[in-house]
């Protein structure tokens, strides 16, 4: 809790337009907090104040899990399809009020934020049709010379209590992806959103409590780290966190969770393979878009653009020429292509790894330059293998650019970093695709697209420090809000 201002009491700051600034509060299943702490929310763009929070604090977290636990109304699938999809028709009513929230206080353009709320009407509308599938198996038992005459069955059953935590960089999405799933199969939810990013968060809580939700279902919580997420993480009533967030907290998690299920989806790398076949414009298009939408903070962003030797310099001259089109500026105009990145601190430390790579030879052709938290998209050649920017991953609208000399030293460059998330191939050659589909050490791997396409129920997640190789998407997390019993019966 150190980006944005707490003030110790809970008035209103003054020097603010009641109208232009939202009131929002946490909300302990249903009821929001009346008195507490208030964080202010600030505009990464221009710092103007978009919104103040009142904060929970130990005890609100306790209540929160009891009442929780004390549960309410037994949804029926019938129930959970109906809140989900009249929350899917609320928010498409309210799209550009969402929009607009996201973008004033993440700094997102304001393009990225509508295109959010169309990623989470996908999420609220995938886990509606799914809540009303069977989700069980039967297994008849005579078919093996030692069998019987019986049935097993299987049935799905909802976890008693869910804590799901989220970080910035979608701020509507990242939220959808873990309480609509939850919902699909009736986990209780406690939400910890990001401090940075919480009044979408808190907003779409409302919507669902707006749907139809039982308020036992969902609480929203922010506040001290050492007295909401930390505790409700250890907690052994908590059966499952689910977290999406960065490789250290992630990491920190994993450390002090106990006995419980944990869901990991943490930090990228993504490399974007450009073989010597490709077609270049193709090729181009797809580093633009991958390195630059969303201010690059994406977790399947392209943070590495990997290039056959052969045709380097070809890509280079488009890519500079394309990337010219991605201008900067402030996230409200709709002209604005790449709004901020989350802070300036965030800022501060792209521009340091870009200065640290040039320190050792490598060569800004386009950008570079900072205002505040706005850093204009950059891309950079030479860059070392070795470079800070590449090892770890650079959250942000950077696109170092590498040459390789065949497929066995685009594998090998590509597998080369600590993280395992997502992957894409630019290439029209089937076996060359399948020997990376085969042999990158990742989540996903996309032929011909950016290594962050998907559909919001596939199967989605990272191997090594990007994830335990659990997947989310909303058929998956589905299962995880779940455990599996199984029943047999003579047949
Ligand atoms: P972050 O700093 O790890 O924060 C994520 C969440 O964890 C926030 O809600 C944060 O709360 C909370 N948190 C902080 N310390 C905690 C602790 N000790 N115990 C429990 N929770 C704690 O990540 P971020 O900067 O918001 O997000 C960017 C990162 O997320 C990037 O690395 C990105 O790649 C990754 N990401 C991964 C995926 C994926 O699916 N793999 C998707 C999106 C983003 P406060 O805000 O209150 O500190």
């Amino acid at each position: 809790m150190n980006e944005k201002k707490i003030s110790a009491n809970n008035s209103v700051p003054t020097g603010t337009t009641k109208d232009a600034v939202l009131h929002l509060s946490s909300y302990i299943t249903g009821k929001a907090i009346e008195k507490g702490n208030l964080l202010e929310v600030r505009s990464p763009y221009d710092q103007r104040l978009v919104g103040t929070v009142k904060l929970a604090n130990a005890s609100d977290a306790q209540q929160a899990i009891e009442l929780a636990l004390k549960g309410g109304q037994r949804l029926t699938r019938y129930d959970r399809f109906s809140i989900l999809d009249k929350a899917r028709l609320l928010l498409m009513e309210r799209k550009e009020e969402f929009a607009q929230t996201i973008s004033a206080e993440s700094g997102l353009a304001i393009r990225e934020a509508r295109y959010e709320t169309g990623r989470a009407h996908d999420v609220l509308m995938f886990a509606a049709m799914e809540s009303l599938k069977d989700d069980g198996q039967i297994f008849s038992c005579d078919i093996s010379p030692s069998g019987k005459a019986r049935k097993i069955f299987t049935t799905r059953e909802p976890l008693l209590l869910a804590l799901c935590i989220t970080p910035f960089n979608h701020p509507l999405n990242q939220v959808a992806h873990k309480i609509a799933p939850a919902i699909a199969v009736g986990t209780p939810v406690i939400l910890k959103p990001s401090e940075k990013t919480p009044l979408t968060a808190i907003k779409f809580v409302e919507l669902l409590y707006e749907a139809g939700l039982p308020p036992y279902m969902l609480s929203v919580l922010l506040g001290p780290t050492n007295e909401i997420a930390e505790p409700l993480v250890k907690d052994p009533r908590v059966e499952i966190v689910s977290f999406t967030g960065s490789v250290a907290v992630g990491k920190h998690i994993a450390s002090t969770v106990g006995y419980k299920k944990v869901i990991l989806e943490l930090g990228g790398n993504d490399p974007l393979i450009i073989m010597e076949d490709a077609n270049l414009d193709t090729a181009v298009t797809l580093a633009a878009e991958g390195s630059f939408r969303n201010s690059g903070q994406r977790c399947t962003a392209v943070k590495r653009i990997l290039v056959q030797e052969s045709i380097k310099e070809a890509f280079v001259e488009k890519f500079v020429a394309k990337a010219k089109e991605y201008t900067c500026g402030d996230p409200a105009s709709p002209d604005t292509k790449v709004g901020t990145v989350i802070d300036e601190a965030a800022a501060i430390y792209l521009e340091e790894v870009v200065k640290k790579a040039v320190g050792q030879g490598a060569k800004i052709l386009l950008g570079g330059n900072r205002k505040g938290a706005l850093l204009e998209p950059t891309v950079i050649v030479e860059v070392p293998r070795n470079a800070e920017m590449v090892v770890h991953e650079s959250f942000g609208p950077l696109a170092p650019i590498l040459g390789f000399k065949d497929i066995d030293d685009a594998i090998t460059l590509s597998n080369s970093t600590a993280y395992g998330l997502s992957s894409a191939v630019v290439t029209n050659n089937l076996d060359w695709a399948l020997r990376f589909v085969k042999e990158l050490k990742v989540g996903t791997v996309n032929i011909n697209e950016v290594p962050g396409y998907r559909i919001e129920s596939s199967p989605f997640g990272g191997i090594k420090d990007s994830g335990l190789g659990i997947k989310e998407g909303v058929i998956e997390a589905m299962k995880c809000f779940t455990f599996v019993k199984t029943f047999s019966m003579p047949w």
